[in-house]
């Protein structure tokens, strides 16, 4: 079996890679060390597992992190001994910790609009329709000021993203039109999502075509009195909004990794001395 302690009082994810008996290094990604950290930590324990699997092989290595107010460790039981573990990576506390917070913001208003459609369900049906389309307009809102304080966020946070996104944005200012500075940016639009953040972050997003069709509906009934572009009323349903709340959860929980990811190769691992691992 190996362990490796870390110190969790400081980090919000840790990152690992270890060697397999088969001779392949293999790496964790991030894993959180734990949740959302309160003022008090005083009794509180948290555990977390994963798995694994060698490209090579395919042996499976199951992980369980142990954390609490004294201890903190990661071990892998199927691995021989602590030194086939070659490195152990902590993502300072800074770094991740806002974006845990607005993540978990994010969860509760998700949750919030989860329980707002169930009782909308529940009224007649000519109430139902005005309810459900202001449904539609908080959950595309919820979204939007998720993807939208995120990018802000680590933009104004980090030079280098503030960069990337300035140059991006004078190059296609001369390609395509005007994009906005920051502030002005609207993050309803899948589309220019996949834009903005490929621009200043350098990630690749999926385009998302529910997600878009919902916030082309939501347009309709802002802007247009509820019609579509032939007249015609538009009706929602409670399963649509259902199916739209999960497809933003997951997609927005993409987003937060691969964010989090690029923070981390790009700001704690680009920012350190040379030979440090
Ligand atoms: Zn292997």
């Amino acid at each position: 079996m190996a362990i490796k302690s870390y110190n969790s009082s400081q980090s919000d994810f840790i990152k690992m890679s270890f060697q397999c008996e088969c001779g392949e290094i293999l790496d964790t990604g991030l894993m959180p060390v734990c949740d959302l950290r309160q003022n008090n930590r005083e009794g509180y324990s948290f555990t977390y597992d994963k798995s694994i699997e060698c490209s090579k092989c395919h042996k499976k290595y199951p992980i369980h992190f142990y954390d609490d107010d004294v201890i903190s460790y990661c071990e892998i039981p199927s691995l021989a001994n602590d030194d086939s573990i070659i490195s152990l990576h902590e993502i300072p506390y800074e770094y991740a910790y806002k974006s845990n917070t607005m993540y978990v913001d994010f969860i509760q208003e998700i949750r919030k609009a989860q329980q707002i459609i169930d009782s909308i369900e529940n009224l007649d049906t000519e109430n139902q329709q005005v309810l459900f389309r202001m449904a539609l307009s908080y959950i595309i809102s919820i979204m939007d000021a998720y993807l939208g304080d995120t990018f802000r966020y680590y933009v104004e946070k980090y030079e280098k993203f503030k960069e990337q996104y300035e140059i991006g944005r004078k190059k296609s200012k001369e390609q395509f039109r005007s994009l906005k500075t920051i502030n002005e940016q609207s993050f309803q639009n899948i589309n220019k999502t996949v834009k903005l953040y490929q621009l200043a972050f350098n990630i690749e997003l999926s385009g998302n075509q529910l997600i878009q069709d919902a916030a082309q509906k939501r347009n309709r009934i802002i802007h247009h009195s509820s019609r579509d572009e032939d007249g015609y009323e538009i009706l929602i349903t409670a399963s649509e909004l259902k199916d739209l709340l999960a497809e933003i959860e997951s997609y927005v929980k993409t987003v937060g990794q691969k964010i989090i990811d690029v923070v981390y190769e790009e700001i704690i691992i680009g920012n350190r001395p040379n030979n440090e691992q």
